[in-house]
């Protein structure tokens, strides 16, 4: 072991040392050294890459990017070029002395080990995928996907198995296991999907995971849901549910956990979401080490709680914040650096043709608990429907109904679903009310939006909700008010009528309505179309005849949808 090496002597500014060199560690090093020249960055990174395009991975499996290279997006000698980093990859941090403000990292080559001082430490460490490690000799590779290693593996199988692609079984269904899936699936293989939840994308509430499920079997991915790998040998994947499939490659998917060992190892406090407890700054309990990325908790900006989201642009927000704070603490900053703003979990993945997006908390997650909330489905085209191309999308958007402020959305469909994901997570962000999308002035051609754009569209029925102009049902509570004696109106035309309707529904289409209105039914009426909107129409223009209707929120596309993925769990 090598004694603490002495400050270089153009380096009179702090020493500061940053443990992992991918996200949250190289936005940090990159920072620090745009504010503060005199400070002596060092960057330890266990694998063989830093600063490597992790979320491009999948798509280089699929042939998507094409050049390995492209997912190298620096070299620890383009790093020293441009920023003046000592960047050591093949470096495992195994110790920290707090006390003596030190590290011990060892060569993961040679195994020799070097001490560095530090005067502030950045731990972005990340997280660790869950590895099926108990396998057969003489079973399918099983391997994870967060490395460079990890896709030189995969495409190693792939390579190897020339233009018999085969077979594989990816374990776990959400963003990491459907990038894998999809991705092999463009390579050839047949792939089995095995997720041990009722859904692929568990966070999506069941109407809206309704098109994922749809999307995979129309590409041929055969689903397993409530259903677990079990054992792997020669004979393939033997499942949960008592069948073997073959697997030439398993993936295994099923989730990640902070990587916190070194910072438990060096008495630092872990925090019950699981991950390294920070203040609003990146500051653990001792001011010397900050923790960043996937391995610190953020705090959720729907509960104000500690929690885990992994995700990228977060861990680069707050590499970011950790240099801002390190400048400051060495006065190479005018301004106090601002606290983290709280995480929203804004997300989106694209699944073959099918883009999936989500901000803040889903109906489930509010219903379980126990949080009031109101929700709205509403089903948009991206752009004007006269103009050609026009994709229609689903939007659900929860909603405090005291303070009237955005508590989580949901949305699934083709183009323009990235964009209005976005306004609604920097309108959470800026505390805006949901009836406040009504206001917003959004940009408009008819080929990338309507006048009335999906996110105003979104706030108009907030606007009528939080006014009790419009009162709503939701698709998983009809059977109770229908089985309670309420009438169920479809309103959509004899044809929409004929080619699909909810059982017990009667055809009454908006257009006939006021003449029919003397014929319906006492009691309870409940109004629905296809979308929400022509019952919406229909329930104002009861409403104003003198019988209160509510619409069934979403239509009978939510209902659909609902219907055939299944229940949402009571609260
Ligand atoms: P990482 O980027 O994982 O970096 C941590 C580094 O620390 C690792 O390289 C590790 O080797 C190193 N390290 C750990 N311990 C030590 C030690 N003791 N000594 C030295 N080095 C150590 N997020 C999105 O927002 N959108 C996406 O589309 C997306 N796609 C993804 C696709 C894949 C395949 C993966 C794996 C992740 C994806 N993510 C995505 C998540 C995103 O990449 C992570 O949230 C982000 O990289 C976290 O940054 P980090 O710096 O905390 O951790």
């Amino acid at each position: 072991m090598t004694a603490p090496t002495d400050r270089t002597p153009h380096a009179p500014g702090p020493r500061v040392v940053i443990v992992g060199g991918v996200a949250a560690g190289m936005s940090a090093a990159t920072r620090l050294r745009r504010l503060d020249e005199s400070a002596e960055i060092i960057v330890f990174e266990q694998g063989r890459y830093v600063s490597f395009a992790n979320c491009g991975l999948p798509y280089y499996v699929g042939g998507v990017i094409a050049e390995r290279d492209a997912l190298l997006l620096q070299t620890p000698a383009s790093l020293r070029a441009r920023f003046d980093l000592d960047v050591r990859v093949e470096h495992e941090v195994v110790a920290i002395d707090r006390a003596a403000r030190t590290v011990t990292a060892r060569d993961t080559a040679t195994g020799a080990t070097v001490v560095e001082a530090y005067d502030h430490l950045v731990l972005a460490t990340g997280a660790t995928p869950r590895l099926r490690a108990e396998t057969a000799p003489d079973a399918a590779p099983v391997v994870t996907l967060r490395t460079v290693d990890d896709v030189d593996r995969i495409t190693a199988v792939l390579a190897a198995r020339g233009d018999e692609p085969g077979c594989a079984v990816v374990m776990g269904a959400g963003f990491i296991g459907l990038e894998a899936t999809e991705n092999l699936v463009r390579r050839g293989l047949q792939v089995t999907l095995v997720q041990q939840g009722a859904r692929p994308m568990s966070p999506l509430d069941p109407e809206m995971a309704a098109a994922v499920v749809d999307v995979l079997a129309a590409h041929g991915v055969d689903v397993r849901t409530g259903t677990t790998m079990e054992a792997l040998d020669a004979a393939g994947a033997h499942l949960s549910d008592g069948t073997v499939v073959r697997a030439d490659l398993v993936v295994d998917a099923r989730g990640v956990t902070p990587a916190t060992e070194l910072a438990r190892a060096a008495g630092l406090t872990i925090g019950a979401a699981g991950g390294v407890v920070v203040d609003g700054h990146q500051r653990t309990e001792d001011p010397r080490v900050l923790a960043v990325g996937d391995a610190a908790e953020k705090t959720d900006a729907v509960s104000g709680a500690a929690t885990l989201i992994t995700m990228a642009g977060l861990a680069n927000r707050h590499g970011r914040a950790a240099a801002d704070v390190i400048a400051w603490d060495n006065g190479r900053l005018d301004t106090a650096p601002r606290a983290a703003a709280p995480a929203l979990g804004t997300a989106i993945i694209g699944l073959f043709d099918l883009t999936v997006a989500m901000v803040g908390w889903s109906e489930q997650r509010l219903r379980a608990a126990g949080r009031q909330h109101r929700v709205i489905h509403t089903h948009p085209t991206d752009h004007a429907g006269y103009y050609p191309g026009a994709q229609r999308m689903a939007m659900k958007v929860m909603v405090d109904p005291l303070s009237g402020l955005i508590l989580g959305a949901q949305i699934v469909g083709g183009n323009g679903v990235d964009k209005r994901i976005d306004v609604i997570a920097t309108a959470m962000h800026a505390g805006l009310p949901a009836a406040e999308l009504a206001h917003l002035e959004l940009a408009y051609a008819p080929q990338y939006a309507s006048a009335k754009d999906p996110v105003n569209m979104v706030g108009y029925v907030a606007e009528n909700l939080a006014t009790g102009l419009t009162d709503t049902v939701q698709w998983h509570e009809l059977d109770a008010a229908v089985a309670g004696g309420a009438t169920l109106i479809d309103v959509r035309s004899p044809q929409e009528f004929e080619a699909g309707a909810i059982p017990g529904s009667i055809n009454i289409p908006v257009d006939a309505l006021r003449d029919s209105f003397d014929a319906l039914p006492e009691g309870d009426l409940i109004v629905h179309c296809q979308v929400g909107q022509r019952g919406h129409t229909a329930a104002r223009i009861l409403a104003q005849l003198g019988r209160q209707a509510r619409n069934l929120d979403g239509g009978y596309l939510t209902w659909k949808a609902g219907a055939a993925v299944g229940a949402l769990q009571p609260a």
